[in-house]
């Protein structure tokens, strides 16, 4: 795993740094094999710019080839979220608003997403809470006094953002939206 780079806020940090320092992306080892030699393998484009004109798609995304098994693996920066195509920010935010008990009707109006969407993202954050927990809180042992869904995700949120939190979850072998 790890495949999220703890770097690059925004997306222009991240075009600049593929141009600039591509060495800040090679992964130290293969996620596949564990061999400690990657080449650098092209990129692939990724959707990414979530803003109206979306003028920075596709968004470059280093591939890497291990020396060893062959096999090859991709590192992506903190803005760009590994499955989903919605930025963290805005995940985030409607996260948050279900954590503070809003209705879900709610949370979706105020953000512009479909109930439906709404809904799967924090089946998927309560399903996931305990285990996420763990290894946040053994981590980050300030988190370690809280219980339940909405008082973990309050706590954890005020000392990191989401995409952070995916960032060290993605860095325990954990996989993230
Ligand atoms: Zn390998």
């Amino acid at each position: 795993m790890d495949r999220i780079v703890h770097a690059f806020l925004t997306l222009e940090q991240h075009l600049r740094a593929v141009v600039s320092t591509p060495q800040s992306y090679r992964p130290s080892h293969c996620p596949h094999c564990g061999f400690g030699g990657l080449w650098g393998h092209a990129f692939y484009g990724r959707k990414a710019d979530h803003s109206n004109g979306g003028e920075l798609n596709p968004a470059p995304v280093p591939r890497f080839r291990c020396l060893s098994c062959n096999r090859t693996c991709s590192r992506l920066p903190l803005c760009i979220c590994p499955r989903r195509w919605y930025a963290w920010a805005l995940q985030q935010r409607v996260l948050s608003l279900m954590l503070f008990g809003l209705s879900l009707r709610c949370a979706a109006a105020l953000t512009g997403l479909s109930r439906h969407t709404v809904r799967r993202w924090w089946a998927w954050l309560r399903e996931r809470t305990e285990h996420f927990a763990f290894h946040l809180r053994s981590r980050f042992p300030e988190l370690g006094r809280t219980e339940g869904v909405a008082t973990f995700w309050r706590a954890c949120l005020s000392l990191m953002p989401l995409d952070k939190a995916m960032a060290w979850l993605d860095r325990d072998g954990l996989i993230v939206p």
